[in-house]
């Protein structure tokens, strides 16, 4: 009833051991009676990016707020008025005065990239990119700005137009050029490939003020990683309770959210470690190996829409193997899963794929089912069996992924992470050979990522069935899939999709197509960005490994 739970939590598989009494002495803001309290606040580092990593609902919005002088903390008081003398008294003595101090005295500037971008045109309403850009160029690096995040062919769009992608970069390109004292950025991979993504980290860190406050939310692991200098971690029950952890260093704060404990608080915030590890034992190679029987093949493949022609190489897959898909947008990705669940016919070639038993995700979700209304209802269509609490499928893929949780809602009223996780839970408790998913990770925080991940992994092993599963989330991608394709070539134009290979050989040939180089980190076996022009940068570049595979 008081919201904390101390060993077995509702939500997922959180588990909070221990939680401190004097919890209560960090409660910065409770919404109203029985509504949401935020413990803790990420620390304010001068000169340093903070990155803020935890699932959805555990405050990092309302923690973004409160920094950036939108929210006054109560404090836990929600009856009186919050007041600005109150908040200073009670971080007298801390690294919060100052800030605060500043902040509400209007000496420091906030510049704020929301999360929503969605709601962007509906307040420019008019106006091209390059004229908005024009607007708001108050540090005059317009010129590096468009040059680094890659956005010459969007200038002259109007914002109404603009994909995902493009309003995000926008979005970015606008804080950038704000001349600001704190930068807030949430959720700024959302919509971008991974080329868009590391690009983006590289112009962050290359161009934001290094005398300001700046602070990264995001779900993206490895981009975090590279772009953060420390890392703060949410935990709690989303919409109940969030609490912020101390401060890490980047490296060390994203293994202890791996490995699911963080030392400096004694907790533990998950039951499973994840680990990147299995790549170097070849176990699993072995295993589909031993059991090797191919399920389906392609042959080389070519389709043409409209103005955009796909070739894709032949191949063939494995009972028990997951292949990963990836590529920037607009390349051929889905069109090629859509040629393997027979939506679409290839003008020359051939798959076996369309005479099995298939289970696909579309990427993009239909909210409204017609002959279903809750979640609950929804599944038991689906297989009634999954949703029996002593079901393998129930464990491994409805509890794993909290969709438990979502039972009684109505899918009408998801969340965009709650109908990415219902679908995706969907498509694997099927009875199918071979499941296909397109961008799984969507919309869903780092946790479920990893729910998610392990869910695939796991379904793919004990059923012997093949999964195909396009994403533009590194890590997923590299936690999850035995082999990799490949799509390259000329967005929306022309794409080039390359056979299955090994893991690091397609990351390699991605990875220097994108002129950067990623190192496997030696103790927790994650795949890990190298600052441009290190040392191991210049030397795997030397060495012509772009992806360092030990
Ligand atoms: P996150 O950014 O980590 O997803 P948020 O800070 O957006 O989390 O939300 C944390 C919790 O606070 C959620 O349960 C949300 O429903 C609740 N919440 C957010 N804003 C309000 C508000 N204005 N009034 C009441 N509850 C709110
Ligand atoms: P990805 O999944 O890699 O983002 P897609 O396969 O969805 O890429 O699309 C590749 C290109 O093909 C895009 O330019 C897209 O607009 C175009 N395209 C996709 N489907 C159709 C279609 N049915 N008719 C015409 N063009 C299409
Ligand atoms: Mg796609």
């Amino acid at each position: 009833a008081c919201g904390i739970c101390i060993k077995k939590c509702p939500f997922k598989a959180i588990r909070i051991v221990n939680l401190p009494e004097e919890i209560e002495e960090n409660l910065i803001h409770r919404y109203a009676q029985n509504g949401f309290k935020l413990y803790g606040l990420p620390v304010p580092i001068k000169g340093k990016i903070v990155g803020v990593l935890g699932p959805n609902g555990a405050g990092k919005t309302t923690a973004m707020k409160i920094l950036s002088g939108g929210i006054i903390p109560n404090l836990g008081d929600y009856t009186s008025a919050p007041s600005i003398d109150r908040v200073l008294d009670k971080f007298r003595g801390t690294i919060f005065y100052d800030y605060f101090k500043k902040l509400y005295a209007k000496e420091l500037k906030v510049v704020h990239k929301i999360q929503y971008i969605e709601l962007i045109p509906s307040y420019i309403r008019k106006g091209t990119v390059r004229e908005i850009l024009d607007k708001v160029d108050e540090r005059k690096m317009k010129k590096d700005v468009i040059e680094f995040l890659n956005m010459e062919l969007m200038l002259d769009k109007d914002v109404s137009i603009l994909s995902g992608g493009e309003l995000q970069k926008l979005a970015i390109a606008v804080a950038l050029l704000r001349d600001g004292n704190i930068y807030i950025f949430d959720e700024p991979s959302s919509y971008l490939d991974l080329k868009e993504r590391l690009n983006m980290a590289i112009t962050l860190r290359e161009l934001l003020p290094m005398d300001s406050y700046i602070f990264v939310v995001d779900h993206d692991l490895m981009l975090l990683d590279y772009l953060a200098d420390q890392i703060v971690i949410t935990y709690g029950v989303p919409g109940v309770y969030g609490i912020f952890s101390k401060v890490y260093s980047t490296n060390s704060g994203i293994d202890y959210y791996l490995n699911g404990y963080l030392p400096s608080e004694n907790m533990k915030i998950r039951d499973e470690a994840v680990s990147f590890k299995f790549h170097e034992t070849r176990e699993e190679f072995t295993y589909i190996e031993k059991t090797g029987e191919v399920l389906c093949s392609w042959s080389d493949l070519v389709k043409k829409l409209d103005n955009f022609v796909l070739t894709v190489e032949h191949g063939e897959v494995h009972r028990g193997e997951v292949i990963g898909i990836v590529g920037p947008n607009a390349i051929g990705k889905t069109t090629f899963i859509r040629i393997l669940v027979g939506e679409l016919t290839p003008d020359e070639g051939f798959t076996t794929s369309t005479a099995l038993k298939l289970s696909y995700k579309p990427q993009y979700l239909k909210r409204k089912i017609d002959s279903c209304i809750t979640v609950e209802e929804c599944l038991k269509d689906i297989n009634r069996e999954a949703l029996n609490e002593d079901h393998w499928l129930y464990q491994e893929v409805i509890k794993r992924l909290g969709v438990d949780r979502l039972f009684k809602k109505e899918i009408e009223n998801l969340s965009g992470g709650e109908l990415q996780k219902f679908y995706v839970a969907q498509t694997l408790i099927r009875d199918a050979d071979i499941y296909l998913l397109d961008e799984p990770s969507s919309h869903i925080d780092v946790e479920d990522q990893l729910s998610v991940a392990r869910a695939i992994k796991k379904i793919a092993r004990l059923r012997k069935a093949a999964i195909f599963v396009v994403d533009h989330n590194f890590l997923l991608i590299d936690y999850a899939v035995d082999r990799l394709m490949t799509f390259i070539g000329i967005p929306t134009k022309k794409g080039y999709g390359k056979s299955p290979t090994t893991v690091g050989k397609a990351f390699n040939e991605l990875l220097k197509e994108l002129g950067l180089t990623v190192r496997r980190d030696k103790e927790s076996g994650r795949p890990r960005i190298n600052k441009p022009g290190s040392y191991l940068d210049r030397y795997q570049r030397e060495l012509g490994m772009f992806f360092y595979y030990e």
